[in-house]
Parts: C-alpha cells; structure tokens; sequence
C-alpha cells in the first residue's frame, strides 16, 4: 500500500476532546497522529460557556497552561451564575473567595485554537484541513482513509469526531436516541444593555408545555452569546420552533425584552445538538475508544459538554498507556475506558438527567426546590469544589 503511515494512536477530531487527549498523550510522551477536517482557528456552535470540568482539565495540563487561560485576553471570568425558575426563584451558585471563578466565557473559535496551540510538536502529528472519508477494520488495527487519500493504520482510534461521530457510526454501528439529546441555537448580539455586574451569566428556565434554557453569556468583545434550546424529542412533540421562541422571549419577557431594546444581531441563528446518551451506548470496541460528543459526554441539565469532554480524553489516556504497554488493543482491555469514564462522571450525569426529567413538573419541581433552596445551593457548592479544581 503507498504511502501507509501506522502509528499507535490516532486522533480523530481535534475540538476540546480530541485536543485534550493530545495533550494529555504528549504529556505521556506518546506518539500519536491527530486529524480534523477543519483548520483551525475554526468555530462550532456553542454557549461559549466554560465551568468544571474545563478548569479542572486545564489544571491537569499543567499550571502554565491553566494560569495562560486565566490571563487570556478573550476570555471572560465570573464568580457567580444565577439560575431564574419561572421569574421568582433564584437559585445562587456561587464560588469560595479562595478560588479564582465559576464560570469562564469565550468563543469556540478562541478557546478551540487556544487548545490546539497547546498541542504538541514533538509527539503529535497534526493532520487539519484533511477529513476522514472513511473507517476499515484490519487484522493489525483500523485503516483510516482520508480526502486527500493519505492512509493511516492505527491500533487505537480515538473517536473525538463529535456528536454526529463517523467513529460511533462506522465501528459500533449505534445512533444515538433523540431522547438523549438536546437541541439548541445561538447567536451573537451587540448593545445589550442592563447586564448583570460582574460578568454574571443569566440563565432561565422559560416553560413552553416543557421546559426551555434560555442563556445569555457576555463575551470579551462586549457582544453576549444568547442560546436556547431543549431536549430533541420534546421540542418535536410539541412542535416548538426555537427561532420563534426566542425571538418572543427578546422581545416580550417581563425581565429580558428591555436588555434587548438597543441590540443588533452580529451573527446569524446557528442551531446544534447537545449528546447525553453516555451510560447507553457503546464507547468502545476492540481498537477504539470514543470521547467528548461521540461518547454523549455532555450535561442533560446545565449542558457542560467541553469539560467533561476534555475530562474524557484525559482519562482515555490511561487506558491507552496501559494497552500499549500490555500490547492488547482489543475490547478486553479498551473496557476500561467505560470503566473509568463511569466513575467519573455517572453520579453526577444521572443526577442531572433526573433533574432533567423531573423539570417537566414544572408545579413539583418549583415547589421542591423553592422548600430546599438552601439545600440545592450547598450541595452545588460541593460538587463545584469536587468537580472543579
Ligand atoms: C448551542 C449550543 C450551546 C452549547 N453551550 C455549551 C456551553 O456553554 N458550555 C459547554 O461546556 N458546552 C456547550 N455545548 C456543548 C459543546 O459544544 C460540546 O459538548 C463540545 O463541543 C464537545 O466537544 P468535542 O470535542 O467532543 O466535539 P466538537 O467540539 O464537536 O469537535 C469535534 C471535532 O471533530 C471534527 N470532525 C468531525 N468529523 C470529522 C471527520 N470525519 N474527520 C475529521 N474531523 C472531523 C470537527 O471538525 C470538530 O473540530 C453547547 C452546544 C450547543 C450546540
């Protein structure tokens, strides 16, 4: 075969997920292809929200890139997120003055090229600009085929191709359920006016028949990122357009159309799917392991997918390490990555779906956590200490 490059590890897809086990992996000092169709800078439709896991990651990387996020020009910083429930219920979470913030607000198209510039020269070997056509099992690994017809056989893929996966797609052969899925839009908007201090992002649950997260970051630039969206499935059953939706709550919510009054749209609607199907399908099989998107990594309630992404590809670097020092790349040892990803992340995924579901009673769910308020906000306390950094 012409032209054939083999290698251990091969990356697909180079978003958080995919950047971060490369970094992780040149940490490790293992060398390893990574491939996206894109060049980057390059931008994905997003909140633009940074929380979690994303800090605890980049503290994972090392203090230089953590304290170079932390000074990054474009990126916002915020101590405080409030949640709105039916215009009269604020829930506060709120960081420990010891810890630098909460919340960090940046556009896809920075924070993305910010990990790609952490990535390696010395381990990794960057394919962009160059999609993969198409995936081939063999007896020594997974033939990868890409548009410019350059052919890579490795005995791992990571599958960091996002949630509409060909990994996912081609080597486990599963589509995710639209029951597990949210879909969102966002836009970018100018002259907003009236924002909270302190770079608080606001955050309402809008109930239409089910229950809509309507979200406003502000940006570096002085622009803010405005999403709404829900789960899949129920946006179907009840026929609900999301552009008529948020075009409503700018222009007639009680305590957002005033913001609005001034504000011009700089981008246009970009609508998207957020995946949380993890724990019920497949995310790995004997040469590939899945992160990020393609593993349904991300949050059912408050939607985090970048960090528990990028936690992703961190831990699919321990089972990497121990499969090639054992030398077994088959599903017997690739299990652990379920493994690990469960312990991490299945307490915290399965609270969230619950909260998810029980939102749609909307008189239950308010009543329940206006009697408990104190007690959900100590307990999102904790778990932003144990999940953070
Ligand atoms: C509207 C909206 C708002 C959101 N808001 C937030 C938020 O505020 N905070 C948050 O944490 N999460 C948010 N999310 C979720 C978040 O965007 C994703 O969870 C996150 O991008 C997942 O990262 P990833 O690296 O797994 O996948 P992606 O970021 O999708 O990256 C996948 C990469 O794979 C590449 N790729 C795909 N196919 C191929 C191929 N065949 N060959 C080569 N390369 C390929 C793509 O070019 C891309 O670069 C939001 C999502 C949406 C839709």
């Amino acid at each position: 075969m012409n032209n054939l490059i083999k290698t251990d590890v091969c990356i697909i897809g180079a978003g958080p997920s995919g950047s971060a086990t490369s970094i992780m992996l040149s940490k490790e000092k293992i060398h390893h292809y990574i491939i996206d169709k894109a060049v980057f800078p390059r931008d994905k439709t997003c909140g633009d929200g940074l929380i979690l896991y994303a800090y605890k990651s980049l503290k994972i990387f090392g203090d230089n890139i953590f304290n170079s996020f932390l000074n990054h020009p474009k990126i916002l910083h915020s101590k405080i997120v409030r949640l709105h429930i039916n215009n009269e219920l604020v829930i506060n979470f709120k960081e420990s003055k010891d810890r630098d913030m909460l919340i960090s607000y940046v556009k896809r198209i920075d924070f993305d090229n910010f990990l790609v510039e952490q990535i390696s020269n010395d381990f990794a070997f960057k394919e962009f600009g160059n999609g993969v056509k198409s995936l081939e099992k063999t007896e020594k690994g997974i033939l990868v085929k890409l548009k410019d017809n350059k052919q890579i056989l490795a005995k791992i893929i990571v599958g960091a191709d996002g949630v509409n996966s060909l990994v996912s797609r081609k080597l486990t052969k599963q589509k995710p359920d639209t029951k597990y899925k949210s879909t969102f839009i966002s836009a970018y908007f100018k002259n907003v006016e009236h924002l909270p201090k302190d770079n608080e992002a606001e955050i309402r649950i809008v109930y239409k028949k089910t229950p809509l997260f309507f979200y406003i970051f502000p940006l570096s630039d002085g622009t803010v990122n405005v999403s709404l969206g829900a789960r899949t499935d129920k946006l179907n059953k009840y026929n609900i357009n999301l552009l008529e939706e948020v075009d409503h709550i700018l222009n007639s919510h009680e305590k957002v159309k005033h913001k609005f009054k001034k504000a011009t749209i700089t981008s246009k609607w970009r609508g998207w799917v957020i995946p949380f199907h993890f724990g019920k399908q497949q995310v790995f099989g004997d040469n590939f392991l899945l992160v990020g998107d393609a593993a349904g990594l991300a949050n059912a309630f408050y939607k985090e997918g970048v960090g528990t992404g990028m936690m992703s590809g961190i831990l699919a670097v321990k089972t990497i390490k121990e499969a090639i020092r054992i030398n077994d790349f088959s599903s017997k040892t690739l299990n652990k990555h379920q493994k690990n990803l469960k312990s991490e992340f299945s307490k915290l995924l399965k609270f969230s779906y619950f909260t998810l579901r029980l939102m749609r009673f909307k008189q239950i769910f308010y009543t329940l956590v206006s009697l408990f308020k104190n007690k959900v906000e100590k307990k999102f306390k904790k778990m932003i200490i144990k999940r953070s950094y």
